[in-house]
């Protein structure tokens, strides 16, 4: 995943995006956490994706955790 790939998600490619992405089924399986405030990520509270340190991060749909995910990217210089 490039650096400069940054999703923002929607519903109707989620499945393929993370599927492509081989993690899917970790997602499924409450594996993910978002990177921000930790709460499990699902299908349904999942907002963005994005690389960090050679890894994918997620991003739930909490305001808050958007907010500080818009803040990240503009120190990340992304
Ligand atoms: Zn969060």
């Amino acid at each position: 995943m490039d650096k400069k790939e940054i999703k923002a998600v929607h519903d109707d490619d989620l499945e393929t995006l993370l599927s492509n992405l081989n993690i899917l089924n970790d997602v499924k399986s409450g594996k993910k956490k978002c990177r921000f405030c930790g709460c499990v990520i699902d299908l349904d509270n999942l907002e963005a994706i994005f690389p960090d340190s050679g890894d994918i991060k997620f991003v739930c749909s909490n305001p808050e955790c958007l907010k500080q995910f818009y803040l990240f990217l503009e120190k990340e210089n992304v």
